[in-house]
């Protein structure tokens, strides 16, 4: 008998995984998570039947989060994540010997223990002794925080319920007076072909606080389209500019996406998408 996980990412689209075996599933007091094993993309985990991650393509979304500003910045000794409670993107933040802290305030401490007991190819983030976890509202959190970081990743759920604060302007007001004055933010920001009108609103926000503002993307099967966008929010730093190949080496053996080539290349957009962040 065929099992079959199914992902409705639209009303009219949906994404279906042939499964071996449900591993876990609960419901916290924010979301339903589960854990499955898949035939085609090994572990899959989701949050209210949205993908988060499956263990063979979740690489290309962390690499592409955490590398590109950290590539930017001469000095990012003091790094917050809001959300990221897989540990995917605390893992290869870690991987930078500059970065002195990581502060991770993730609101379903769920998330943290049902990564930590079934997906140990991301939770390993956890065990850097640099990591300080705070389960709270990142909306919340981030008021309480001034002139305090040198990058801050907002590697959110999609825009709706709780997560729906962490894309509006106020917010991102909020993160820029969080950032020192040399401050860089990264947001995961959805997918262009179907969410057009939404990532129009999300860069004319971030425009509005951040003076460098720019799209990238990424090629992620799983997600929906497969085409992927992040914001990188800058005060100082350009993408490309201040690109510094040397931050990656030590590592570059150990990437399966990222390089500073990659780097480049993701800031390459298609008219389709300068249309609509223009
Ligand atoms: N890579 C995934 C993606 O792009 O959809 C997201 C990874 S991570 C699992 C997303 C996390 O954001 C979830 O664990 C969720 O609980 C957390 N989250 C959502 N809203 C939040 C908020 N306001 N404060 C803190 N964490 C939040």
């Amino acid at each position: 008998m065929n099992l079959w996980f199914t992902e409705n990412q639209t009303d009219n689209l949906r994404l279906s995984f042939r499964i071996k075996k449900l591993i876990d599933f609960r419901k916290s007091k924010f979301q339903s998570l589960a854990v499955y094993d898949t035939f085609e993309y090994g572990r899959l985990f989701t949050l209210d039947d949205f993908v988060m991650l499956t263990e063979k393509d979740e690489f290309v979304y962390h690499e592409m989060i955490s590398h590109v500003a950290l590539s930017c910045h001469p000095n990012p000794e003091n790094i917050l994540v809001i959300g990221g409670g897989d540990g995917g993107t605390i893992r290869e933040i870690e991987r930078h010997v500059r970065v002195n802290k990581i502060t991770l305030v993730e609101i379903d401490k769920e998330v943290v223990d049902i990564a930590k007991k079934h997906l140990p190819f991301v939770a390993c983030g956890f065990e850097d002794k640099r990591v300080d976890v705070f389960i709270e509202d990142g909306i919340e959190y981030i008021k309480n925080h001034k002139n305090e970081y040198d990058i801050i990743f907002i590697d959110s759920t999609d825009p709706v319920a709780f997560a729906e604060g962490l894309f509006r302007t106020d917010f991102y007001q909020f993160v820029f007076d969080a950032l020192k004055e040399d401050g860089i933010m990264v947001a995961q920001t959805e997918y262009p072909f179907l969410k057009g009108d939404f990532i129009k609103q999300v860069y004319s926000s971030l425009k509005e606080v951040f003076p460098i503002v720019s799209p990238y993307l990424a090629f992620i099967p799983t997600y929906p389209t497969g085409m992927w966008s992040f914001a990188f929010a800058s005060k100082k730093y350009h993408f490309i500019n201040d690109l510094n190949p040397e931050f990656t080496k030590p590592f570059a053996d150990r990437l399966k996406y990222y390089t500073p080539e990659i780097h480049k290349a993701a800031f390459a957009l298609p008219p389709f998408i300068k249309k609509l962040i223009d």
